[in-house]
């Protein structure tokens, strides 16, 4: 990744030297010999090579940031996410250590073992709560 945005901006910097490099040439030119017309095209796609390069490192740099931005929120997501593992995990600790105390209770009349959750003895009816 780091290696992909290096190249993008070397690119931008080729494209402002070739650009720079192009209109000197085409202005020198222009200035010996005025009759090469053609010379001022020259000139102006310089100019505009040079822009695009510019404009190159420039996306290069946002995309950079929204990068960098784009893995915070990964991150963040990541987090959250192992906060939700480990506040599971705990939660399943909880319950494997302390199974007997909430989950089953003997009947008063019968003794028949019911789940605490139930209101009457599945066996003789008792109410339990
Ligand atoms: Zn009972």
């Amino acid at each position: 990744m780091k290696h992909k945005e290096g190249g993008k901006s070397i690119s931008g910097w080729a494209y402002i030297i070739i650009g720079i490099g192009v209109s000197v040439y085409s202005h020198i030119v222009r200035t010996a010999n005025p009759e090469h017309g053609a010379m001022t095209l020259f000139f102006y796609l310089g100019i505009i090579f040079a822009a695009v390069g510019a404009g190159k490192i420039l996306l290069g740099r946002k995309n950079k940031e929204a990068t960098i931005a784009e893995r915070r929120v990964e991150d963040d997501y990541t987090r959250k996410l192992q906060q939700q593992q480990r506040l599971w995990r705990e939660h399943v600790q909880r319950e494997e250590r302390t199974p007997a105390q909430h989950s089953i209770i003997g009947c008063p009349k019968c003794n028949a073992r019911n789940y605490s959750t139930a209101n009457y003895c599945y066996q003789c009816g008792t109410q339990l709560r």
